[in-house]
């Protein structure tokens, strides 16, 4: 299996090089050469399977020869260890016909972990085997910075920098990413927004000296494994509803992208799905693409499902490229025309992402008044981000089952969910302690000269 970029000029790798490369070097993403398909009888057989069964014969076409059967399954078994739920992803009746996928009994409470906590062991297996070492620098608004954290702390072939915005994340969040004591993990509160912590880790990318010195690498949305651990939980969650017999539509809570493409390449694969529907916040750039054809950014106004706050959805990279008929060059294009502020979409491809893809929008409003409604009828207490996708699935309800993609604990957003419904959601019992457990992090000056020389100084 080959990996090639979206623009069609940068070198084509293995699942390993694409994977600890991440971005490419023109700017695209990598994708998959060809989409391996599995059988309807290959489908059926991932019925009654564990998660980690089911997770081996999905992902392993796309690896190639990387790694053996034997140490992947030992990779994946290590990647679902940590999680607080047998099934991994448990389905959860709302309603006749709708169904919640829930994707936050991982480590960090988000559906972050199922990417994240497989890639910390694809890293660290690849990296132990080179006989390498490399520094993961990643910037936060908070969902990601935590998993990043939880999924490479103790791992002996990496360190981890995570740098957050002192004093903007939330209480649980914080703790996430200060608490654990592993010395390879380092959590750097920096004295600016978010915004800052991104451009600090852009110009440390673009320093070639220092990006070779630390051997510095990414872990954030577009890398493909992240993508591809994804992918599982699409087929575990449809076998359940009796796919391939049946059909099944999902309603994915849409920030980058990256989630929702996971769906999209199941379907590729062969898992008999209806409808991909894109479920956006007020920050809805993706649903008023789909309605006109014009991808136009706009200023990103926050809400109460931040990790929704998202203006440039990544990802949407990687369906354009497919709809485009794979051709680079038309892709590079299109990208050079957002840095102006939006890009059209030609009617044929448009008309090819309305076969798979629909969409809508929650308001703020809208959001918690599913919340309080989900409370009332079902006994369901329910994050903002889930919300977003109950509402917009309720539209999109009919013969065919839906699933809802269930991606935080409530417990991650305590405010905005007590607001709505009443209820104050508890932490789980795995992490009941979390407001007991020291803090260790280091506040420092937003000041990219100073952040550079710490990162050494630690690592020496
Ligand atoms: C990241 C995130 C999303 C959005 O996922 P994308 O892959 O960026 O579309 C939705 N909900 C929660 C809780 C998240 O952390």
């Amino acid at each position: 299996m080959r990996y090639i970029s979206t623009r069609g000029q940068a070198p084509i790798l293995t699942f390993e090089d694409a994977m600890l490369t991440g971005l490419a070097s023109d700017g695209g993403l990598y994708v998959p050469e060809t989409i391996p398909m599995l059988s309807e009888a290959e489908i059926a057989a991932l019925a009654g399977m564990s998660y980690e069964e089911a997770a081996f014969v999905v992902m392993k076409p796309f690896i190639g020869d990387t790694f053996t059967d034997a140490e992947f399954k030992e990779i994946i078994a290590k990647a679902y260890q940590g999680f607080n739920h047998d099934a991994r992803a448990p389905l959860v009746q709302l309603g006749p016909n709708h169904f919640l996928l829930e994707l936050f009994h991982g480590p960090t409470l988000a559906f972050k972990d199922f990417a994240m906590q497989l890639i910390g062991q694809l890293f660290q297996a690849a990296l132990a085997r080179r006989g390498e070492h490399v520094t993961i620098v990643g910037a936060t608004s908070g969902d990601t910075g935590s998993a990043a954290i939880e999924a490479f702390k103790g791992l002996s072939n990496v360190d981890v920098f995570i740098l957050f915005p002192h004093g903007r994340v939330s209480d649980v969040q914080r703790r996430q990413m200060t608490t654990p004591s592993e010395s390879n993990v380092h959590a750097l509160a920096v004295e600016g927004d978010f915004d800052d912590c991104q451009a600090a880790l852009k110009d440390m990318f673009a320093d070639i000296d220092f990006r070779d010195h630390v051997k510095l690498a990414a872990v954030n949305s577009i890398n493909w494994a992240r993508v591809l651990a994804q992918v599982v939980y699409y087929f575990t969650s449809a076998v359940s509803l009796g796919a391939p017999h049946r059909k099944v539509s999902f309603t994915v809570p849409t920030g980058n992208f990256g989630d929702i493409f996971a769906g999209y390449i199941a379907k590729r694969m062969g898992l008999p799905i209806d409808k991909l529907v894109i479920a956006t916040n007020q920050n809805d750039i993706l649903h008023r693409t789909m309605e006109t054809g014009a991808c136009t950014k706009e200023g990103v106004v926050p809400s109460i499902s931040p990790s929704m706050d998202i203006q440039v959805s990544s990802n949407f990279e990687r369906a354009l490229f497919d709809v485009y008929d794979r051709e680079g060059a038309a892709i590079a294009q299109l990208m050079e025309e957002f840095k102006s502020g939006e890009f059209k979409i030609s009617q044929g491809a448009m008309d090819r992402l309305r076969d798979t893809f629909a969409s809508g929008r929650a308001s703020e409003a809208e959001t918690s008044a599913t919340i309080t409604d989900m409370h009332k009828r079902t006994g369901e207490v329910i994050c903002p981000h889930t919300a977003v996708a109950v509402k917009v699935a309720e539209e999109h309800l009919g013969d065919v089952p839906m699933i809802s993609l269930s991606t935080a604990h409530p417990a991650k957003f305590p405010a905005a969910v007590e607001a709505a419904c009443g209820v104050y959601p508890a932490l789980p019992e795995h992490m009941a302690d979390l407001f007991d457990r020291d803090e260790r992090f280091t506040v420092v000056p937003n000041d990219l000269d100073g952040l550079k020389t710490l990162i050494k100084e630690r690592l020496a």
